[in-house]
């Protein structure tokens, strides 16, 4: 996996430390994460709160970064906010406000993303483009939070063209946002069958599950619902 992201960055035309490798480790026991560390990868991405807070909390010790991607209820939130460094799915204020009044103020400011709904009718997650703007300086002036940037999943497709505009869409609206004063750093986006798209369009941090763990096991019946 690092091989194919410098090799995706190189074709960009960027240094392979442009781009960060966030595991996805939804699904898969505490056992593959470490091995997952102990072959040098620090973030991991978990989808699921019980699930996820359940490996923050097992695997304390080992220094890693966690990162929630996945949808978030408002019942749910302050887990997330202080197990979580990052958080990528913000689609709505709510969720926001509740997140920074929830985080311990011991911790750091969490780290936080808008997930922007960029396939239109195609996804149902994340905030439509145009309510986008309103909804990231709105998260900015929240006092626990720091909002690095913007996530997108597009619609799946195997139509390298397609995946571009869909995050060329998200790159605009970031320079749009860093030119209205946000300090923007973060483009979450790419997956495990797109990061040569999202690398070649900006992507700071690619997701990936798949091409790293393997296919993903069936959920515990609690997480499901
Ligand atoms: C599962 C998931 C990923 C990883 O997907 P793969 O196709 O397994 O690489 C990335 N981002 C989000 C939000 C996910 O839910």
């Amino acid at each position: 996996m690092r091989a194919r992201l410098a090799a995706a960055a190189a074709s960009a035309g960027r240094a392979p430390d442009e781009v960060a490798l966030l595991a996805v480790s939804k699904t898969w026991p505490a056992a593959a994460v470490r091995e997952a560390a102990a072959a040098g990868q620090r973030a991991f991405g978990e989808n699921y709160v019980q699930e996820g807070v359940a490996k923050v909390e097992a695997l304390r010790g080992l220094g890693l970064e966690w990162h929630f991607i996945g949808p978030l209820q408002s019942n749910k939130t302050r887990a997330v906010a202080n197990a979580f460094d990052w958080v990528h799915s913000i689609d709505r204020l709510k969720i926001a406000e509740r997140l920074s009044a929830q985080r311990d103020v011991h911790l750091p400011p969490l780290n936080v993303c808008i997930q922007v709904n960029v396939s239109g009718e195609a996804s149902k997650s994340g905030v439509a483009p145009d309510a986008a703007a309103a909804l990231a300086h709105a998260v900015a002036a929240l006092p626990r939070l720091r909002l690095r940037g913007l996530m997108c999943i597009p619609e799946p497709s195997d139509d390298p063209a397609l995946l571009r505009a869909r995050f060329a869409v998200l790159r605009r609206l970031q320079e749009r946002l860093v030119g209205e004063g946000l300090a923007l750093d973060t483009l979450s986006m790419g997956m495990s069958h797109d990061i040569e798209a999202a690398v070649a369009e900006g992507a700071t941090i690619v997701r990936v599950g798949t091409a790293i763990f393997g296919g993903r096991r069936p959920l515990a019946a609690s997480e499901s619902a």
